[in-house]
């Protein structure tokens, strides 16, 4: 099916895009997943290209071009099989917490430095107690003077070693009676004295992403850091959260079409008993199922995609399009991993870190069950 999301400079910016992902990325990912993480350097390299935040506007360092422009990156990180380089995260979960929620002087303090790479960012929501009930969040920042004082532990947070900056969700009022009230967000900048990072966690898949524990111990930062009002985290991350799930179904969608393709051009070189496998019913049929569900994901996630670039708030679409496509994508990569035979269970096989690379999709972002409770909140059951 042709698309119709994109338009000519989108297309251009795919050309580019490629070319960087060939000459920038594809020869380091075994390096970067024996050592945990990508470079440092290539974060400043993505953003003097203008590949970091490209929606944001010229006047706080972007180019100036829309969410489309993320779109096509979290795509070809797909089609690259680069699971690590957490880009998306970055220019359009954590970024838009600043540049939405933060004043003019946070802006310019903080922006220019996210696109050019130079500020690498995080978001610390969850905690080892608590992960889908944010309310629940035990870390504190009490108000002491023209600062802030924060304690507490996240866990989880992608970008964890590398990042310069973290968007922090913790309770400026422990004690008020609806805790989801209670809740602010802050940036905090790497550097703060009692800021700590914990050690990198090994994981079953995104083998190159630094995703860390977090410490805060009396770490002082100043007001100026506080992100809008104070109590208002709960309702900043709420309204943020429909781009991350979109974002999440985004990248499970180009990973399914990627393993598919490669899966069946797989299947026509590989032989056995002296024919293809793909001249096997059995394959052909599987393929097939799959193809079904990767081309009805498509129209579904492009339509939600058109509609969240033209402003519309779409809670219902965003939770749908984030459990289902991920649930689909499992299934479809499981199904062409098969076809690979004892090779899609060795680790140099794109499919096989694919496979272990699509599970946390299903968890990240909210659960999908998660998603589900909020989908059956929409309907008012
Ligand atoms: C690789 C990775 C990267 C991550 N990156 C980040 C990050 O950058 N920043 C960040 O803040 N977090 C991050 N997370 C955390 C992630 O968002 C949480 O793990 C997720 O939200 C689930 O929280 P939890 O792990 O505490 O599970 P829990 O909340 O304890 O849930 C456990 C189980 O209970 C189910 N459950 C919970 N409540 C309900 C309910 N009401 N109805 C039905 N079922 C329910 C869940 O669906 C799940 O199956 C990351 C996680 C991973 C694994």
């Amino acid at each position: 099916m042709d698309r119709t999301l994109f338009d000519a400079d989108h297309d251009a910016f795919r050309q580019a895009f490629r070319q960087f992902v060939e000459r920038e990325i594809k020869p380091h990912q075994a390096r970067w997943r024996e050592q945990g993480q990508v470079d440092r350097e290539l974060w400043r390299k993505a953003g003097a290209q203008g590949f970091l935040c490209p929606w944001l506007d010229e006047k706080w360092g972007g180019a100036g071009a829309d969410f489309l422009c993320s779109v096509v990156i979290m795509e070809e990180l797909a089609h690259a099989y680069e699971s690590g380089f957490a880009m998306g995260l970055h220019s359009d979960i954590v970024v838009p917490y600043i540049h939405t929620f933060g004043t003019d002087e946070q802006r310019a303090r903080w922006l220019p430095g996210c696109a050019s790479g130079e500020l690498v960012t995080a978001l610390a929501m969850t905690e080892p107690g608590t992960g889908s009930d944010v309310a629940a969040i035990a870390t504190t920042a009490i108000k002491d003077g023209d600062h802030y004082v924060l304690n507490g532990a996240k866990t989880f947070i992608s970008n964890g070693q590398l990042c310069d900056l973290v968007v922090v969700a913790a309770k400026t009022d422990p004690k008020v009676e609806d805790a989801h009230r209670g809740i602010s967000m802050f940036v905090v900048e790497a550097h703060r004295e009692g800021f700590s990072r914990g050690k990198r966690l090994h994981k079953m898949g995104m083998a190159s992403q630094d995703t860390s524990e977090l410490f805060f111990e009396d770490c002082r930062i100043p007001a100026a850091n506080l992100l809008g009002a104070e109590g208002g985290g709960f309702r900043m991350m709420m309204e943020k959260l429909q781009q991350e799930r979109l974002s999440v179904a985004v990248g499970a969608q180009a990973m399914s079409e990627q393993v598919l393709a490669d899966t069946i051009a797989y299947t026509k070189e590989r032989k056995a008993f002296g024919r293809p496998i793909s001249s096997f019913q059995n394959t052909q049929f599987k393929l097939v199922e799959c193809l079904a569900k990767v081309e009805v994901g498509r129209a579904y996630v492009d339509k939600v995609l058109a509609e969240h670039v033209a402003g519309k708030y779409l809670v219902k679409e965003c939770s749908i399009a984030k459990f289902w496509i991920t649930d689909t994508c499992q299934e479809v990569v499981d199904a062409c991993l098969q076809f690979f035979g004892g090779y899609g269970y060795m680790l140099e096989y794109p499919v096989t870190r694919a496979f272990m690379d699509a599970r946390v999709q299903r968890i990240f972002a909210g659960t999908n069950e998660i998603m589900k409770v909020i989908v059956a909140k929409q309907l008012g059951l």
